[in-house]
């Protein structure tokens, strides 16, 4: 018989380090690839993710193209070096799957219907994987959009939170994304007041459930807070 692992201890303390409302260290570089109209490295934790935002530009194939509007293409990869065991370079059907998924929480923001016939290519790399990439993804794509100068609506913002040890926590690490009890990425857009992404894996009461929305809408409130910042620093520039 295998004994469960202790994640959190009596203290309250999870095995990085965290109380149980703690986000891991966030770190955002704008602009760091010289050939995207917009990019980012987007660090939380151990995650390392680039977006790369492209266009909008001309589509190919043509008959792909929209009259009313601009179509997003995603394409969220991870690294074969990302995760402790090395991932094969083909895509597998997570990463399809994935895709779509955050194709579908930025349609909800970008404001296509300003190019139309046109194609806005965006490009999600997991360089190192540390659970949450779908929404630290979706944070990241949203900061190379800004980047790049596309319109949106309102800017994503990407947390998880889940059950651990029978408590409600924010931001899961991978170990507490394998071991824990459930798991519910969100992401949120603060100036909507809307959520474009939930998912949720495992078991919770309806009880633990409202709570883990409430912790994750704040803890996405953070997230945010730190994308603005980093928008602000980048693009307001002080008069002297
Ligand atoms: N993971 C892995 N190999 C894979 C897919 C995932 O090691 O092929 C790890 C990775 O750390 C990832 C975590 O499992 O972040 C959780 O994956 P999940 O599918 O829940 O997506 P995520 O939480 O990253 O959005």
């Amino acid at each position: 018989m295998s004994l469960k692992k202790q994640l959190i201890n009596e203290q309250g303390i999870r095995t990085d380090g965290r109380g149980i409302d703690d986000l891991r260290p966030i770190k955002i570089t704008l602009g760091y690839l010289a050939h995207a109209n917009g990019s980012v490295l987007y660090e939380q934790g151990k995650n390392k993710i680039l977006a790369a935002v492209f266009g909008p530009s001309e589509v190919h194939p043509k008959h792909a193209e929209l009259p009313d509007r601009a179509i997003l293409r995603v394409r969220y990869r991870m690294a074969p070096f990302s995760t402790e065991e090395r991932k094969s370079p083909a895509p597998t059907r997570r990463e399809i799957e994935l895709s779509m998924v955050i194709r579908n929480a930025l349609e909800s923001v970008v404001l296509t219907e300003l190019f139309p016939r046109t194609a806005i290519d965006i490009f999600i790399e997991v360089l190192q994987a540390d659970a949450g990439t779908r929404v630290a993804g979706v944070t990241a794509a949203a900061l190379a959009l800004a980047d790049a100068g596309i319109p949106m609506k309102g800017i994503t913002a990407g947390c998880a939170v889940g059950k651990v040890d029978g408590k409600i926590v924010c931001d899961l690490n991978d170990i507490e994304d394998k071991e824990g009890e459930a798991d519910m990425p969100i992401v949120y857009i603060p100036t909507l007041g809307k959520i474009s992404l939930l998912q949720m894996d495992g078991l919770m009461t309806q009880e633990e459930f409202k709570q883990a929305l409430s912790k994750a809408i704040n803890s996405a409130m953070k997230v945010y807070q730190l994308q603005v910042n980093a928008l602000k620093t980048k693009y307001i520039k002080v008069e002297r």
